[in-house]
């Protein structure tokens, strides 16, 4: 998505719980918001509100129009070539019932120009949009990535989910591996270390502490 992005309207926790939630629930697998400053042509989106606008003022000439719905049917009559849907206020109601109550805040929330997400309820987002290494997700920019859902929220390490098409995982279990790097997960974390001994049945690793999102320290 791209839009406008000046205003807390599109920068809130819930809009950005609803960006991380809806669009798996519909089946895509990435998403990424990008946030443009003030009048940096959007081009067809931007020309879309105008466009509407000018119709609503059209219509408004001639007769009244009270609601969004009568504005709705009104270019619906016309067959405007944008293509239009009618959002409900029980929808929206219905929505906002689905967002829950205790979302974390994200700090920084007026400086950021990209979120991305791979994972429901997770976001990763960025003073910069970056598109380097698409499809994948660079780390340029320094990226935060934050846990939305407080109620779900386990400390999560970005390295996990942007690193992931550089982790292989290893046939077989040999002594080539001491002293390679690699990733623990315990109780639901993501640990990175260095193998330090291997035996016929068990791999020791020397694994370093989490001290923050995305944060290590030790080894
Ligand atoms: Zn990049």
């Amino acid at each position: 998505m791209i839009s406008d992005g000046p205003t807390m309207q599109y920068r809130s926790k819930e809009n950005f719980f609803c960006l991380s939630s809806v669009p798996f629930e519909l089946g895509f697998k990435k998403v990424t918001w990008n946030f443009l400053e003030a009048g940096h042509g959007k081009g067809a989106a931007d020309g879309v509100g105008a466009a509407l606008k000018r119709r609503a003022d059209v219509f408004a000439s001639r007769t009244d129009i009270p609601d969004g719905r009568m504005f709705f049917e009104k270019l619906i009559e016309e067959k405007s070539k944008i293509k239009l849907f009618y959002i409900t206020e029980g929808e929206i109601e219905e929505n906002d019932r689905s967002i829950p109550d205790q979302l974390e805040t994200v700090c920084g929330t007026m400086e950021i120009h990209q979120i991305s997400t791979t994972k429901s309820g997770h976001i990763n987002w960025r003073i910069l949009s970056c598109f380097c290494s698409a499809p994948d997700y660079c780390l340029c920019f320094a990226p935060e990535s934050v846990v939305l859902n407080k109620a779900q929220k386990k400390k999560t390490t970005m390295k996990t989910e942007s690193c992931q098409g550089m982790l292989n995982t290893t046939p077989e279990i040999t002594m080539s591996l001491v002293g390679e790097w690699c990733v623990v997960c315990y109780d639901g974390e993501a640990y990175p270390g260095v193998v330090q001994d291997i035996d016929e049945e068990s791999v020791q690793v020397k694994t370093m502490c989490i001290i923050g999102v995305n944060r290590f320290f030790g080894l």
